[in-house]
């Protein structure tokens, strides 16, 4: 009997991975058929018709604006909810209404051309200012633009209607409002031409466990429309009509990808403990109450990290000691797994709200970032202050300070809650004194003087993202430098070592709340130079555990010693990868 030919390979697609886990579905293209705004002139008697009909199509857009966001729960989906509540708000701001309708009486002409012509005014000075932030601002333009020209036409472009169970979307780029979908329609995955790590797609995305690639060169040329792919969010890897030893790869690593995970499930509740008794803490990452069901389920001991810059990056106006104080008082009485370590705002450098004052600097991620604002407008960090210590009476809570330099501004930082206390001691508000205030140690500088900083904090929590950014002098997001930035640069051992030495001469936790933590094949070295509490996303826990429970703690000390006599990262590399590849095959490099 003949045997078919083995059928050719599916293409493999490379691009940036932003969020992890493998799908296989059937492409959906999404294209935006945008409607378009052409001139039409008005005669005067009928401009404030015209007028009315552009008001109108505004007040129907923000009432399909408030109906979307009420059908969102926005504990669940705090970052769309202001995605939607942006938009809103770019509405009801009388800049986009006054300039539209003044363009509408100036040239008489027609409200879809007056709303085109402000808002390619408004983008221009968007484009302007070379951040994220601003990027997100103009695709938020943008939505709002074609909701309000959809309003006025009655045309719609074409949207998510015919999309299946196993879609994958594959779209040039989406815009934050088509991220309502995600929550309505049942997406599998996402392929973009556009977009990166910080968008705000990709935020969602993340959130919401739908892996997704983006940034793929002429994608749409290249996946004709329900065409099966393969989506690998975690390794950047689309493989395009996939043949059946592709299909039959990926398969298998989803079945063993699911059987790990089933039996690391079964550990969730023995404590992270080596075999010579050496007990590590893990704690979960997390940034938003939509997250703690998984930081219970995993077995978590309560939050490592909690970023709150998130919750109310959309938001054009800044959020009420009230508004802060609800929504960490429902974490920190829900989180009943133990602690919830709380990051006071770190804003500034490429995470800017829409709320936040303007201030141009040449060079923000060196600029006024984190608790440097104090120096600028105290006022967002003591609105946060105040509603945290009031929170702290209802649960196990703990304050971690950003971006901390070196004592002199850690005493002023410190001098700054005191007062906060005293505040609400005097207005007779019940807060939790005693509550742990730690520091982030991220910047070189506070590494160095680890032991001059041990003393006036009650934990340390190693933020290697940025560790490395500052130490090596490489912008964490860049695609093209990204070969500098390495985790295994002896510079950045040795920064461990000292910071994880000075803490427990002081005889406080280490804790290392970077994306280091979460890669299984660091795990060993990091407790071996002396981290005592691992802080990684949910999911990322039990493999780190299982590595933490099956080792000894002189073994990891030994590997840490042997990494830092190592002179270049690509030594250190191999002395640590080859060692946990070769004991732990099946946990190295785990999809997660
Ligand atoms: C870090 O810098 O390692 C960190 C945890 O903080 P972020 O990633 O929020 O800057
Ligand atoms: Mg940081």
């Amino acid at each position: 009997m003949k045997n078919d030919p083995p059928s050719s390979p599916g293409s493999i697609l490379l691009g940036i991975p932003v969020s992890p886990g493998i799908r296989i579905g059937k492409a959906c293209k999404v294209r935006h058929r945008k409607v378009a705004a052409a001139y039409r002139p008005i005669e005067d008697p009928h401009i404030d018709k015209e007028i009315e009909r552009f008001e109108e199509a505004v007040r129907l857009s923000i009432r399909q604006l408030g109906k979307q966001k009420s059908n969102i729960d926005r504990r669940k989906a705090a970052g769309h909810y202001f995605i939607l509540e942006a938009h809103k708000l770019m509405l009801q701001d009388d800049m986009l209404s006054r300039q539209t309708t003044d363009f509408i009486r100036r040239n008489a002409c027609n409200a879809e051309w007056a709303l085109h012509i402000t808002v390619e005014r408004l983008t221009s000075q968007f484009r302007k200012i070379d951040d994220d932030n601003a990027r997100k601002r103009v695709a938020d333009l943008a939505d709002v633009f074609q909701r309000v020209l959809e309003n006025l036409t009655g045309e719609k472009r074409e949207k998510f209607h015919s999309i299946d169970e196993d879609a994958i979307i594959v779209a040039h780029n989406l815009t934050p409002g088509d991220a309502t979908h995600f929550y309505t329609k049942p997406i599998r995955g996402l392929a973009l031409e556009r977009g990166g790590k910080a968008s705000h797609i990709a935020i969602v995305a993340r959130s919401m466990q739908i892996p997704a690639v983006m940034g793929l060169a002429d994608l749409l040329d290249q996946v004709p429309d329900r065409t099966t792919i393969i989506i690998d969010g975690g390794n950047g890897v689309v493989i395009v009509d996939p043949n059946e030893e592709q299909l039959a790869e990926y398969i298998d690593k989803q079945e063993r990808q699911a059987r790990i995970e089933n039996r690391l499930r079964s550990d969730r509740d023995l404590p992270a403990v080596t075999l010579d008794d050496a007990r590590i803490t893990l704690r979960a990452n997390i940034e938003s109450l939509k997250e703690l069901p998984a930081v219970l389920e995993t077995g978590a001991e309560g939050v490592g990290l909690f970023r709150t810059e998130f919750i109310f990056m959309d938001r054009l106006s800044p959020p009420t000691e009230e508004e802060h104080f609800s929504y960490y008082r429902e974490l920190v009485e829900k989180c009943v797994s133990g602690p919830v370590t709380i990051r006071t705002l770190d804003i500034g450098g490429d995470k800017l709200p829409a709320y936040w004052p303007e201030c141009e600097e040449e060079n923000p991620a060196l600029g006024c970032r984190a608790i440097r604002s104090l120096y600028q407008d105290s006022q967002f960090f003591k609105d946060q202050l105040r509603a945290l210590y009031r929170a702290s009476v209802f649960g196990d809570m703990r304050l971690l300070l950003p971006f901390v330099s070196g004592p002199t501004e850690l005493s002023q930082v410190l001098r700054f809650l005191s007062g906060t206390r005293r505040e609400l001691e005097q207005e007779g508000i019940a807060f939790r004194a005693e509550t742990p205030v730690g520091i982030m140690i991220e910047l070189p500088s506070a590494a160095v003087v680890a032991d001059l900083l041990a003393p006036m904090a009650a934990f340390f929590s190693i933020g290697t993202n940025d560790l490395i950014q500052y130490t090596l002098a490489v912008d964490r997001d860049s695609e093209e430098l990204s070969y500098i930035y390495n985790p295994m640069h002896p510079a950045i051992l040795r920064l461990i070592q000292t910071t994880c030495r000075h803490g427990e001469e002081a005889g406080i936790p280490v804790h290392l709340c970077g994306e280091m933590a979460s890669e299984p094949v660091f795990t060993l070295l990091l407790i071996g130079l002396g981290v005592t509490e691992l802080d990684a996303p949910p999911s990322a826990l039990p493999y780190l555990k299982e590595i933490i429970r099956s080792s000894t703690m002189a073994e990891a000390r030994e590997l840490a010693a042997k990494a830092l006599s190592a002179p270049t990262p690509g030594e250190v590399e191999d002395i640590v990868f080859s060692e946990m590849v070769k004991r732990f095959p099946e946990l190295i490099g785990g999809e997660f």
